[in-house]
């Protein structure tokens, strides 16, 4: 037995792959399922399991992310944002160093414990967070695969392995490149635990049932019904879902936050930031569905009081309450939490989001309440103790490895 953040693991007698298709709104899979060119996920829900799970929220990458390889929220690992305001510097800083983990991965538990352990990751940003502690394993990112060492990454000749060259950081291929590199890994090593974190770029831009996304998700599931076939049980989960931000001319429902704040409480009282900001904006103008608001010269009654009256917000949280209610780290909360509802997005000061980008496509977005549902999908069927639980309700996507691991037959 493997105990992590309270959950005891038992040793998987055949590999586990947990994939998390980032941005898989239900919309995706019920499309999918429903047009048929989802077989591999029918087959799944029919001789395994299938069912809707609540991500955390904020419903971004990285916090759901840290949370699945934990198998525990935000308030155990430390990470509430893809980025974040430093209390003792004041400064905006990116949450993705190792340095802000309070908590390790069961991957990293695993792999000392002597089991064989892969992380693959779209994006490079994600791997040293989701690598952390993993001894004598693989962890590399597709953006990146070309150049791969043995000493930092356990593995080199990934594009050789994989047949394909490195992939563009904003397209499908960074994602299925991912998938592709797990297959081979698992054919040549058959590793314990192998997990396979994509990119929503494809979610970010395409709605469900176009003929873009639907090539994408056929890809992904003819993936996955290979990783099956070669004997592993396969978990598929999301970080969050995704949701149409635009108004029906196409412009995006945005509230400026800061903007209206500036006006109605004056220049330098409160501060917003964003937690979805990354250096990879390009598809949603770093417009998410949360925001936080540190106080520099206003009360929280006061700003809560100004943003509870604004259309289009869903909720609104003090500190404390927000810490509660989403089991976020209070210490680097903001004075303020505000989420948008399903259809809007929460941006700083219209100067300093850059639509254009967006290039004619709606504004398609996550971070709040509205996106926190995600699909929890196994291709084994569960054992009678994890059927109870899951029928008792209540689901996390991050029970994704309890579950593949301690609850399939
Ligand atoms: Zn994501
Ligand atoms: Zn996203």
């Amino acid at each position: 037995m493997i105990r992590v953040n309270g959950i005891e693991y038992r040793r998987p007698e055949r590999p586990v792959v947990v994939v998390c298709i980032d941005g898989s709104d239900p919309a995706y899979h019920e499309r999918g399922l429903a047009d048929g060119i989802l077989p591999n996920m029918a087959r799944f829900a029919e001789t395994g399991f299938a069912a809707l799970a609540d991500g955390v929220v904020p419903s971004f990458t990285n916090p759901n992310n840290l949370s699945i390889v934990t198998g525990a929220p935000p308030v155990v690992h430390g990470i509430a944002g893809n980025f974040f305001l430093d209390p003792e510097t004041g400064a905006e800083v990116m949450m993705n160093d190792p340095a802000f983990l309070r908590a390790e991965s069961l991957l990293a538990a695993f792999s000392r414990a002597g089991a064989k352990v892969v992380v693959i990751t779209a994006k490079d940003k994600l791997r040293r967070l989701l690598g952390h502690g993993i001894e004598g394993g693989i962890c590399f990112s597709s953006e990146m695969a070309g150049g791969c060492t043995i000493d930092e990454h356990g593995i080199e000749d990934v594009l050789d392995l994989v047949g394909a060259p490195e992939p563009d950081v904003y397209s499908a291929e960074l994602s299925l490149f991912v998938m592709e590199a797990g297959i081979r890994i698992l054919e040549r090593d058959r590793p314990a635990i192998i997990y396979l974190s994509l990119t929503d770029y494809i979610q970010h831009k395409y709605a469900p049932g176009s003929p873009e996304s639907n090539a994408f998700y056929t890809a992904l599931d003819d993936a996955a019904g290979r990783l099956a076939k070669m004997g592993a049980v396969v978990g598929l989960t999301a970080d969050h879902g995704m949701n149409d931000k635009s108004a029906a001319d196409g412009s995006p429902n945005v509230i400026y936050l800061q903007s209206v704040l500036d006006e109605a409480i004056g220049v330098g009282s409160a501060r917003v930031i964003l937690p979805i900001t990354d250096p990879y904006v390009v598809h949603h103008g770093a417009l998410g569905g949360f925001a936080r608001v540190h106080c520099t010269g206003a009360e929280p009654e006061a700003i809560m009081e100004i943003v509870r009256k604004l259309p289009g917000i869903e909720a609104v949280h003090d500190r404390a309450g927000a810490a509660e209610t989403f089991s976020l780290p209070p210490d680097i909360e903001g004075d303020v939490v505000a989420i948008s509802d399903a259809a809007t997005v929460i941006g700083t000061s219209e100067e300093r989001h850059d639509l254009a980008a967006l290039a004619g496509h709606r504004l398609r977005s996550h971070g709040g309440i509205a996106e926190r549902r995600v699909p929890f999908v196994l291709s084994a069927p569960l054992n009678e103790t994890y059927a109870a639980r899951a029928a008792s309700g209540g689901l996390r996507n991050y029970d994704i490895f309890d579950f593949a691991i301690n609850g399939t037959v």
